[in-house]
């Protein structure tokens, strides 16, 4: 989630600042402010709703003031984006300024402590909190050095971070930190720097050290960059690395393209998802959105899920998923079809919206009709303050991170977290899902970025060699059952949109029912043949492919043998219990698509035709 940068050296900060924000915008952003010590060691802060631009035009007198100073862009977790919401935070004092990526997740409790202190908040973020708990470190104890106070707050906190700090009494520091959000420190001739990637100075110096999980810096031109643990102030000697990448490719994290990126950042992406929500040791799910209107899903006749594209496929398994848990009646709507066929809704349904843009224009306009007809109104979108989240009565962000590829990929899985999140809730409060087995699925649930990890690590260079024999494959099928029927379409959708090879996606059984038909040598099927979700079936699926030559693909379990035995490739996922299986079986499935469009020379992050946001109907 979006963009630090640093400067203390010789050179205007301002600038460096300002252009080391610009190189970060392809991270995707809401806000973006600055902060410079001036001549007289105060601190002078800028920031804004919107873009760089936007920023530069209200903070140009800042320009040739400073040699030192930081600045961010915001990707809104927590409060909308807008002025106040926007990085840096000023503690109470006005004397640190703090910019932050990621969410402090305990940020309530210590907001409460803080406030019972006398401390005030000016912003909706978690991150003023923090900036705050470093002045009540350095107050509580004036011997107290801000390093130390930093590192206080630090430990205190649990989440993701990425800061950066300074102090009005320490001119010339910055102090910085990490936990799950990068940092990397560039090392130049006087002068240092510091980003969220090294795109921002890469310019400047090719010697960096990329800040490790758990560790602090104190960088100044006087003392150097000096690196200790959080959590025990252990000295770290650092490593500098030399940066062989060029800016295209620090962007896309070394990554070839943005979609590769995003199908990797799925382990950490549904695990950002769940943060904060799912409370495993205290065996609950938090989710306020649900909760402050608990009584409406309670007492609602059905739950209409209205989507499109990968979103919808995300509804179709949202169906299965509440249906099963939380035994409420699920009917899943292409927002295109439902706001043109004059749906009868009332107010005793509740519509929940997806849309990773949240700016879908089909979305947006059936939501408008289930409103005027006085449903109530649930939203799950990807980015922050969007029109859909705006006209929503409540909703859940994915917290998925900026996605730039068009075809969506981490996007979709933190959509099925929410999903998977929302049922378990229902579930567990109508008491349709019992104590035991929630338990034990919140468990395998908050394992499962775990499981997407392994998959991509053990998958990724078998799905290179299967798909260098698709490349010039002109159809495909993909076939699932159950919860890996959608995942069978989103499977289909991921490489016609990228690769331009008609695929379909089908319920297995439906086979016979018409697709039977293209069957030869030459058609490809991809089939999702996991353990737990009719097996038994699937097998006699199989068969009756091979019995027609088709070429099978088969995504199974580890230790699988009846379907890889007949299968003409095999890609092993760990088993789960169904409803998580598609979360699962879609990263080979996004590998496969995106390799085969490599090998076919398209523009995979910009496939023609397609737009990331449609707002267009
Ligand atoms: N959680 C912080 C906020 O909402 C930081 C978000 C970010 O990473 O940009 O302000």
């Amino acid at each position: 989630m979006c963009g630090i940068v640093g400067y203390t050296g010789f050179q205007d900060a301002y600038d460096i600042v300002i252009n080391g924000l610009r190189r970060l915008e392809y991270r995707g952003y809401d806000s973006a402010g600055i902060v410079l010590e001036d001549g007289n060691n105060k601190l002078e802060v800028e920031k804004t709703k919107g873009k760089v631009d936007d920023l530069v035009r209200i903070s140009e007198n800042l320009k040739g003031t400073s040699k030192i100073g930081m600045g961010h862009t915001r990707w809104a977790t927590h409060g909308v984006p807008s002025d106040r919401n926007s990085h840096p935070h000023l503690s109470n004092n006005d004397k640190i300024a703090l910019v932050h990526n990621g969410i402090i997740e305990n940020y309530d409790t210590i907001k409460t402590m803080l406030t019972e202190k006398g401390f005030t908040f000016k912003s909706e973020t978690d991150t003023e909190v923090l900036v705050n708990l470093i002045q009540y470190f350095m107050d509580l104890n004036t011997e107290t050095d801000f390093p130390t106070a930093v590192r206080y707050a630090l430990n205190e906190v649990y989440g993701a971070y990425a800061i950066t700090v300074m102090h009005e009494d320490y001119p010339g520091v910055l102090v910085v930190g990490r936990l799950g959000s990068p940092l990397a420190i560039g090392i130049g001739e006087k002068e240092y720097f510091i980003a969220s990637d090294a795109s921002p100075f890469v310019e400047f110096t090719k010697e960096a050290i990329y800040l490790e999980e758990g560790h602090m810096a104190t960088i100044s031109l006087e003392n150097g960059v000096d690196i200790r643990t959080i959590s025990e102030n252990s000295k770290i000697e650092p490593e500098i690395q030399e940066l062989k990448l060029s800016l295209e490719q620090i962007e896309k994290g070394g990554y070839e393209h943005f979609m590769l990126k995003e199908i990797f950042e799925q382990p950490k992406s549904v695990h950002d998802t769940m943060r904060g929500r799912l409370l495993v040791d205290e065996g609950v799910i938090k989710m306020a959105g649900i909760w402050d209107h608990i009584e409406k899903f309670k007492n609602a006749n059905r739950i209409i899920i209205i989507a499109c594209g990968t979103s919808w496929h995300a509804g179709l398994i949202g169906e299965y998923l509440i249906e099963e848990y939380a035994r409420i009646p699920v009917e899943v709507e292409y927002a295109s079809e439902f706001r043109y066929r004059n749906p009868i809704i009332t107010d005793k349904d509740v519509v929940i919206a997806i849309s990773q843009s949240g700016e879908t224009a089909d979305t947006m306009a059936a939501l408008k009709l289930a409103k005027e007809k006085g449903a109530f109104i649930y939203g799950i979108c990807n980015v922050v303050d969007s029109s859909i989240a705006r006209i929503t009565d409540a909703g859940s962000y994915t917290h998925a991170g900026p996605e730039i590829g068009v075809a969506s990929t981490k996007a979709f899985t933190a959509q099925l977290t929410i999903l998977t999140l929302i049922a378990f809730k229902l579930g567990k409060h109508n008491g349709n899902l019992g104590n035991a087995d929630f338990m034990s699925l919140i468990a395998e649930l908050e394992a499962i970025p775990k499981r997407i990890e392994d998959v991509l690590s053990s998958t990724h260079e078998l799905v290179q060699n299967i798909a260098k024999d698709f490349v010039n494959a002109t159809n495909f099928l993909y076939l699932g059952r159950g919860y890996n029927y959608p995942a069978a379409l989103e499977g289909a959708l991921k490489l016609k949109e990228i690769s331009y090879i008609h695929a379909e996606g089908y319920p297995a059984a439906e086979m016979k029912h018409g697709p039977i038909a293209l069957i030869d040598e030459n058609m490809p099927i991809v089939i999702i043949a996991p353990k737990r979700g009719h097996y038994d079936k699937i097998v006699s699926n199989v068969q009756e492919i091979k019995a027609r030559k088709g070429k099978v693909i088969a995504v199974v379990n580890k230790g699988d043998t009846q379907v890889s035995a007949m299968a003409d490739y095999v890609i092993e996922i760990p088993e789960t219990s169904e409803c998580f299986s598609p979360i699962v079986a879609s990263v080979p499935l996004q590998l496969l698509a995106y390799y085969i469009a490599v090998y076919r020379g398209a523009n995979v992050d910009q496939p023609r035709n397609l737009a990331k946001s449609v707002t267009v109907e």
